[in-house]
């Protein structure tokens, strides 16, 4: 193993694994810090999922350091410490006390920092992140529920997470590659600054900054940056590149698409399932409150649907009745309520047979992967942009599409099926 992954949310971690697989690295993903019975054995890179993003920060610190600790004792000669590339966080972390007790538990001089995502449309430019066409504090993550993002300078905002000194490497600087952002590393570290925001407007960017930071003990960023880590494993001799997956091998059994996100795109991916007539069943959140439904009757409900075609279970639903339910039940008391009761389905039809399944929602996913008690995803073949088929290691392996919310193309519910062997 040769690259550790420490990921502070879910389908981040998935997202992280793809674009590693897609260079040439065999990745395994992990759920939660790893414990001795999950075999990191054949992997190149490993991914730690993690849930770190908005808890107390002396918890992510505390998963994050213990993960790295694991990873390098499996043989990671890396680690990259990975966060959207939205740059999420609040004033008080996590990336920067998370990224500072790395650095320093892993004796780093300096470490770099950059969320780019150029095919998503995330670029950093003098240390201001763009969403699109818009800085980040102008973009909707003004408005997040549990990061607002109301800065777009990331050497401010990070500055405000550590102690640490941050500072900058310029445009002018990363257009001239990886040897003049190497030496504005030194510089940087000679001063004393300890984390540097690097500039990326294109994947060619990613990639020299990657390639500048080889020999660094300690990488932070988005999945962009993880783009051009292969080729510095590879370059020294350690790496055998491996073509990424283009089918997953998939247990017989019945499918299933499970959706407890509202995002507009997999609003539409409900829609394109039900026209072309995917038996669907949907979960009201007031009769699930009053007891007046439940998993057993989505289990009843299944079994008598044909084998032939994956089912879709979902309480999706438009902005207005999400806001109707918010205010009925309580914001987080619906979402955890509605999160619980996809989980306990999923096991259900889990032990009733079904052993493909697409989960849409972050939250959702997390939700539903824990019930099933999965420890570890192998990654298999993209489906679109960010979401690949897994395999879970354990048991019989079940296949999972895990999906974020706003992922994937109006067919995805209808083609994904499509690469399982
Ligand atoms: P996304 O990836 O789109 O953010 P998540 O699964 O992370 O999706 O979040 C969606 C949240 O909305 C979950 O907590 C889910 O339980 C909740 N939810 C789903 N359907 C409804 C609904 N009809 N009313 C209120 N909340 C809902």
């Amino acid at each position: 193993m040769l690259l550790g992954c420490i990921a502070d949310d879910l389908t981040g971690a998935t997202d992280l694994a793809l674009m590693l697989t897609r260079n040439g690295m065999r990745t395994i993903q992990v759920m939660g810090v790893p414990d001795a019975d999950v075999s990191l054995e054949g992997a190149d890179a490993v991914v730690v999922a993690l849930k770190s993003r908005t808890n107390p920060a002396e918890e992510a610190v505390r998963w994050s350091l213990q993960s790295a600790d694991a990873l390098r004792a499996a043989g990671a000669r890396q680690i990259f410490f990975k966060y959207c590339s939205t740059f999420d966080s609040t004033d008080k972390g996590n990336i920067g006390p998370v990224a500072e007790a790395l650095l320093e538990h892993l004796k780093g001089e300096i470490a770099l920092v950059c969320p780019a995502f150029p095919a998503n449309k995330r670029t950093v430019y003098l240390g201001h992140l763009f969403v699109g066409d818009v800085l980040l504090h102008e973009s909707p993550m003004k408005d997040h529920p549990l990061t607002p993002m109301r800065d777009s300078n990331l050497v401010r905002v990070l500055q405000r997470q550590t102690r640490l000194k941050v500072g900058l490497v310029p445009y002018s600087v990363v257009d001239q590659g990886a040897e003049a952002i190497g030496k504005a590393f030194a510089e940087a570290a000679g001063n004393g600054t300890r984390f540097v925001v690097v500039d990326a407007l294109q994947d060619r960017h990613l990639v020299e900054m990657g390639r500048a930071a080889a020999d660094h003990p300690l990488i932070t960023g988005g999945s962009g940056v993880a783009m051009g880590l292969p080729d510095n494993f590879e370059r020294k001799g350690l790496l055998k590149k491996s073509p990424p997956a283009t089918h997953i091998k998939a247990p017989q059994g019945r499918a299933v698409i499970l959706a407890g996100s509202c995002s507009e795109a997999t609003r539409g991916q409900i829609r394109a399932a039900q026209a072309a007539g995917l038996p669907a069943f949907k979960l009201d959140p007031f009769a699930l409150a009053k007891g007046q439904v439940g998993a057993a009757d989505v289990l009843s409900w299944a079994s008598q649907q044909t084998p032939d075609t994956p089912i879709l279970v979902y309480s999706s639903d438009e902005p207005e009745n999400v806001r109707a339910a918010q205010a009925e039940l309580g914001r987080e008391e619906a979402g955890a309520m509605i999160e619980r009761e996809l989980a306990t389905i999923a096991r259900g039809l889990v032990e009733a047979g079904f052993s493909r399944l697409i989960v849409a929602g972050g939250e959702t996913s997390g939700a539903v992967v824990g019930a099933l008690g999965i420890k570890a995803l192998e990654i298999g073949p993209e489906i679109d942009p960010g979401v690949p088929w897994t395999r879970s290691k354990e048991g019989q392996g079940l296949v999972l599409a895990l999906k974020s919310g706003n992922f994937g193309s109006p067919d995805f519910f209808l083609k994904a099926w499509k690469l399982l062997e």
